[in-house]
């Protein structure tokens, strides 16, 4: 099952991927994650990637379908994946078919995790991430463990609140008609009430889902 987890910045994609990648058994790619890896370990990928996340605008979808690619031809993500953070274009959403088609895959789901805008403003405000493992945190301050891998967690530089509105803008602008295309080439779409406590979010999913 190949599964596009969607939703505006701050809407739980990252902390749901991979609790629902756990009871599915599937593995996530998240592409956020691996922009950042490769900001911080300073490769090709993330010098030319970081001003654009650092304002918060998107990486351009050659980029980030050369990256995809690269990650799907992996042999972990041949049984199926959850895809978190991408898609985020129609652009990317036609190369993600085009890349799926020759191998008999397709998106068999897109989940739509739904949230508030004040409730996204509120999260990102605290939101704090670990510098090592990624995992998102709402409850640890910068400088503070990471309880999954021992790293420090911090803030994210496009979580501050300038870097924010620009996100919010660009998903309305440049992400929102990604579910009205995959609407309109006939995927699944399924919309998830997002608010609330993690594990509950996490059961809405699967059970939207059937499973
Ligand atoms: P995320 O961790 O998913 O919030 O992604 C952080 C930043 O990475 C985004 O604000 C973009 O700058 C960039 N990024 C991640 N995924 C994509 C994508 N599919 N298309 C364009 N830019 C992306």
């Amino acid at each position: 099952m190949n599964i596009v987890l969607f939703g505006k910045p701050g809407a739980g994609k990252g902390t749901q991927a991979p609790k629902i990648a756990e009871q599915l058994g599937l593995p996530t790619l998240a592409t956020g994650n691996v922009l950042r890896s490769a900001v911080k370990q300073g490769t090709a990928l993330g010098l030319e990637a970081k001003g654009y996340m650092d304002r918060g605008d998107l990486v351009p979808d050659s980029v980030i379908l050369g990256m995809v690619a690269e990650e799907m031809s992996r042999p972990e993500y041949a049984g199926g994946v959850i895809l978190d953070g991408v898609v985020r274009t129609v652009p990317q959403a036609i190369g993600l078919e085009t890349m799926l088609k020759p191998l008999g895959r397709k998106v068999d789901a897109v989940v739509s995790l739904e949230v508030p805008d004040e409730e996204i403003v509120r999260r990102m405000g605290t939101r704090t991430v670990c510098s090592t493992c990624q995992t998102p945190y709402s409850d640890l301050k910068p400088g503070d463990r990471c309880p999954n891998c021992g790293g420090v967690v911090m803030r994210r530089t496009d979580d501050e609140p300038e870097a924010v509105r620009n996100r919010l803008n660009v998903f309305a602008a440049q992400t929102a008609p990604v579910f009205d295309w995959y609407r309109q080439n006939g995927a699944r779409l399924v919309v998830v009430d997002a608010n609330g406590a993690v594990g509950d979010v996490t059961k809405r999913v699967l059970r939207a889902l059937g499973k």
